[in-house]
């Protein structure tokens, strides 16, 4: 379901001020604190960011792929701390039930996740299953009319915050690999269930992962999203969409450090000229510029795509893959077209790379993203 063009520009619009007066200036205090403020929290609710990607018969947005990555776009501006509150509900954390669950389940949920009050979180990493992520050893052993889940996930996005988990783990121990793990929504405060403490991160301060771990934790059968051994599938699919939306954020990254840049280099002097009159300092605004277009182009033609209903697994690897690395280019010639002051904590540049340096890592490394794309092409 598409909102029409004028609700759609207005909802920009509303965002993009939001980003611009409210978010911008919390940038440095959000790092600094770790911690993105309750008010800004509620007001995010109150916007409907939560449930962008809710189909409204749930009470979110159900925006399309194409418009979920123009919001994206605005939100990449500012620190993506910020996206990140509500990043796992949009994404990650709430797909796997939009698009494998059943009415009730969805009856259950999704309400509480398109306004926020349940926050979600995805757990399918784990100490020894990272890029190989069909080798979770997470184990949900059938007991009755439940499961009952033993193992730990890392590096889990909002943990500290979240009410409800969509966990990947191990139906089938004699079957090795994608076939034999299924998937499960399980609440926060399920018996046996403990969240490790936030880790210290390079970036993204204000934003937090934590371990999960899962001792003799008893879930209802009907909490297990798909069929017995589906669960791969749920998450690849979740993956597949997610990455279409980090790579619009990547691309409003970009385009605001490309803002920042210029806003820079037109006003710093040396040998008695702005430094946008160099021709060295030009080429490289040109080069992020160039990279940001191509990537923003990729990510609209990707989501318009998805948006038809056909498949777009090639594109969205292609698309993350490209606009992650692209920002982190952008991000370094920031560094370099700033100068000292590109390396100094006050100026903001330096914390951008930093934070931008995540999204080459998660929802899958760049090189999960080459194999991906080299293996759609070479089967294509
Ligand atoms: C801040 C943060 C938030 C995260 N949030 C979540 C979350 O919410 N939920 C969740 O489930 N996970 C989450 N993750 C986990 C993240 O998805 C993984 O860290 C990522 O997939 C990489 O796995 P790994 O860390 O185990 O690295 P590894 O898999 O050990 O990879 C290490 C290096 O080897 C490379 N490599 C691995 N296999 C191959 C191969 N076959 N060919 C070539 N190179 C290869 C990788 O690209 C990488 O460069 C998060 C991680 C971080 C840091």
């Amino acid at each position: 379901m598409s909102l029409d063009q004028d609700t759609l520009e207005q909802l920009l619009d509303t965002i993009r001020r939001f980003v611009d007066e409210r978010l911008r200036p919390l940038e440095a205090r959000v790092a600094e604190e770790d911690e993105v403020p309750a008010d800004v929290v509620a007001e995010m609710r109150e916007l409907g960011l939560f449930g962008l990607s809710i189909p409204e018969e749930y009470g979110g947005l159900g925006l399309t792929m194409e418009e979920e990555c123009r919001v994206a776009m605005v939100f990449g501006r500012t620190s993506p701390a910020f996206r990140s509150v509500f990043g796992t509900n949009v994404g990650i954390g709430s797909q796997g039930l939009v698009m494998f669950g059943t009415d009730e389940q969805k009856q259950r949920f999704l309400p509480d996740i398109a306004t926020g009050e349940l926050v979600t979180s995805f757990a399918l990493t784990e100490p020894e299953a990272g890029s190989d992520s069909a080798a979770v050893q997470t184990r949900a052993r059938r007991d009755g009319d439940h499961y009952v889940l033993n193992g730990s996930k890392r590096f889990i996005t909002n943990a500290d915050k979240a009410g409800l988990f969509t966990v990947m783990a191990r139906t089938d121990p004699d079957t090795p690999g994608a076939k034999g793990i299924s998937a499960f929504l399980v609440p926060q405060g399920s018996p046996g269930l403990s969240i490790g403490k936030p880790e210290k991160k390079m970036g993204q301060h204000g934003a937090h992962v934590c371990d999960v771990v899962f001792k003799d934790v008893r879930v209802p059968a009907e909490n297990r999203i798909g069929a017995e051994g589906e669960g791969f599938k749920v998450a690849m699919q979740v993956l597949d969409r997610g990455r279409l939306h980090i790579a619009a954020v990547c691309v409003g990254a970009a385009e605001r450090l490309i803002e920042d840049c210029v806003a820079y280099a037109t006003e710093r002097r040396q040998f008695g000229k702005p430094i946008a009159d160099f021709q060295l300092v030009q080429a490289m605004i040109a080069d992020s510029r160039t990279e940001a277009m191509a990537a923003r182009a990729l990510v609209m033609e990707t989501a318009r795509k998805r948006d038809t209903g056909a498949s777009t697994t090639l594109e969205a690897a292609a698309s993350k893959y490209f606009a992650s690395e692209m920002v982190g280019r952008v991000a370094d010639r920031a560094v370099q077209i700033f100068g000292g002051a590109g390396y100094i904590a006050d100026y903001g540049i330096e914390r951008f790379y930093r934070d931008v340096r995540l999204f080459r890592i998660y929802e899958g490394s760049s090189q999960i993203q080459q194999l991906i794309i080299a293996r759609e092409t070479i089967r294509g």
